[in-house]
């Protein structure tokens, strides 16, 4: 597609589906070299991706295994120029029935795995004098849905990372920015979706919840990910960019002053 990338190496933590895989694809189609970690190495399952992935097993909650596969990218490609900290995991519970191994298990994924990832691919980036870490937060940094309160502070925590490092690596030439995504139809969202037996409805519904009439899709958060990737941010760090469809810029209203609005929706969907 074009050569945004070409000669960069790029890491994608948890890019075997979904917006990671997306992500990947979307790297690779700029000549980057892509390096998916994972932990299972299911890659031909996924129909379609782009030809240019590597694929290791990674788990971002074992520092080891972090240790372990920067040592093999670097024996591999020789260097590291964009961190993507992708890999994530959500937990639907109330606080009641949220237990400590819960709260310790979605930490350890969402919010230690990037900083270790960050912590042991930084010093390669600084070798070279630049790099670019992009992580994935969420809308959920921000607002929040119900029983998510455990996934809300993971996300949260990335944010704050994110300034964290953007601070700490600029001097060295390394930026550091966040994509948030709104609703992505991925498979996570679609099963969610699939439970609940008025499944078109619900998917009329979240529709309606974005002012742009639809939910988003994994291609247009890895279009995100690669502009902040890319020498076009050049002068970008520290941000969280949401990318939402502006569902989190409607202040929502009862369902009946909000009708006319909904109705011009309905028409767009
Ligand atoms: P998926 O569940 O489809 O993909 C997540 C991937 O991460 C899977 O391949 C999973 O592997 C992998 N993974 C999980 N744990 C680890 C680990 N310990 N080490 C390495 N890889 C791991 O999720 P999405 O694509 O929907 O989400 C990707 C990111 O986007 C997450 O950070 C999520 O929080 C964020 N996000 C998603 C939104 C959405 O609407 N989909 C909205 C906002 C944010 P396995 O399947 O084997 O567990």
């Amino acid at each position: 597609m074009g050569n945004r990338l070409a000669g960069k190496v790029a890491i994608v933590t948890g890019g075997n589906q979904g917006i990671g895989r997306a992500i990947a694809d979307r790297l690779a189609d700029e000549d980057a070299m892509v390096v998916v970690g994972d932990l299972h190495d299911n890659r031909s399952s996924v129909p379609g991706s782009v030809q240019g992935l590597t694929f290791m097993s990674l788990d971002v909650t074992k520092e080891v295994s972090i240790r372990t596969f920067v040592d093999e990218v670097l024996e591999k490609f020789g260097r590291v120029d964009v961190l993507v900290n992708n890999a994530g995991k959500v937990i639907h519970k109330s606080l009641d029935e949220q237990t400590a191994d819960d709260w310790d298990g979605l930490m350890a994924v969402n919010l230690r795995g990037p900083f270790l990832m960050a912590k042991y691919v930084a010093p390669e980036m600084r070798r070279i004098g630049s790099g670019a870490i992009v992580n994935i937060g969420s809308v959920e940094g921000y607002i929040v849905n119900p029983w998510h309160t455990a996934y809300a502070a993971t996300k949260a925590g990335v944010h704050g990372l994110t300034l964290g490092l953007a601070v700490d690596l600029g001097p060295d030439g390394i930026r550091c920015n966040t994509v948030c995504p709104g609703w992505i139809d991925t498979e996570l969202n679609r099963a969610y979706v699939e439970m609940h037996a008025g499944r078109s409805f619900v998917e009329q519904e979240l529709s309606q919840l974005h002012p742009v009439g639809r939910i988003g899709a994994p291609a247009e958060i890895a279009n995100a990910v690669l502009w902040l990737a890319s020498e076009e941010s050049s002068f970008v760090s520290g941000e969280m960019i949401s990318v939402d469809g502006a569902r989190t810029k409607k202040i929502s209203l009862p369902a009946i002053l909000d009708e006319e609005y909904r109705a011009k929706l309905m028409k767009a969907w």
